[in-house]
């Protein structure tokens, strides 16, 4: 048995729209999508990768999140928030060395701020377009969520923006993928019984965007969108990587959900 592990969590679900996740299709029928976050386990500290939405919010939803509730209605519950969710797998939230973040939207947001011992990692553009989104993607950004004093941020620029390894063992890696956000990144996880796996996150929400046959319905950008899933891809081949979709209802149940988890 291995000190690294991924546990795969949920908190609870979204109801949006097919054309949301898929553009032009589903004529406006209802979708409801799983909302995954994660924890690394590892000897040099824990990690854990996004986190949800932001359990605080359940309370006053529309005065948390705003407006977006009607487009993407959060499903879950109090005790599906990450706090609720470690506590019951026993570890306690000064145990948390990182918070890696795939992008600040606010279904990702849920976990920053919340570990006081926690070093935030987010791709320093994706950080400061967060600041001051453009008008389409402005409901997505919650800044009550990331815009908390006394946070520890680590940004990744530079020759740091692509493939950062946070352990130096390869255990845990940030692959940059723009396009779903201007800094949206995807983690690949090392791990020695099930081998490689791979957290598209929000670069692939669903297989059908994996495969090419549907863009997603919110994006900065089409052509990086789809050159981030090329990108994905040909690594996922190189690995043999286990692939892991953002918000996929089809594809995700069949994963190990925790208090079960991947070594
Ligand atoms: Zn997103």
């Amino acid at each position: 048995m291995s000190d690294i592990r991924l546990y795969m969590f949920q908190s609870g679900m979204q109801r949006c729209k097919v054309r949301d996740i898929r553009m032009n299709q589903g004529n406006g029928e209802d979708y409801e999508i799983p909302v995954p976050w994660f924890l690394l386990t590892h000897p040099k500290g824990n990690t854990i990768i996004d986190g949800g939405l932001a359990a605080e919010g359940l309370a006053d939803p529309r005065g948390y999140w705003g407006d977006v509730v009607d487009s993407y209605q959060p499903m879950m519950t109090e005790g599906q928030g990450c706090l609720a969710q470690l506590a019951k797998l026993g570890i306690s939230h000064e145990e948390i060395r990182f918070v890696a973040l795939s992008h600040l939207h606010s279904d990702h947001s849920g976990a920053v701020g919340r570990f006081p011992n926690a070093t935030h990692i987010v791709q320093r553009r994706e950080y400061e377009y967060a600041f001051a989104p453009d008008w389409f993607a402005a409901g997505a950004y919650i800044r009550r969520d990331f815009d908390r004093p006394g946070l520890k941020w680590h940004f990744l620029e530079g020759a740091a923006t692509n493939g950062y390894d946070l352990y130096g063992d390869g255990a845990l890696r940030m692959i940059f993928t723009p396009g779903h956000s201007v800094g949206h990144q995807s983690f690949l996880v090392q791990l020695s019984n099930t081998g490689t796996i791979l957290l598209t996150i929000d670069a692939a929400y669903t297989l059908d965007h994996w495969n090419e046959k549907a863009l997603p319905g919110l994006m900065a950008s089409a052509v990086d969108t789809v050159r981030s899933v090329g990108k994905l891809r040909a690594l996922a081949g190189q690995t043999d990587a286990m692939v892991v979709t953002g918000h996929d209802p089809e594809v995700w149940p069949r994963f190990r959900q925790a208090p079960a988890y991947y070594d």
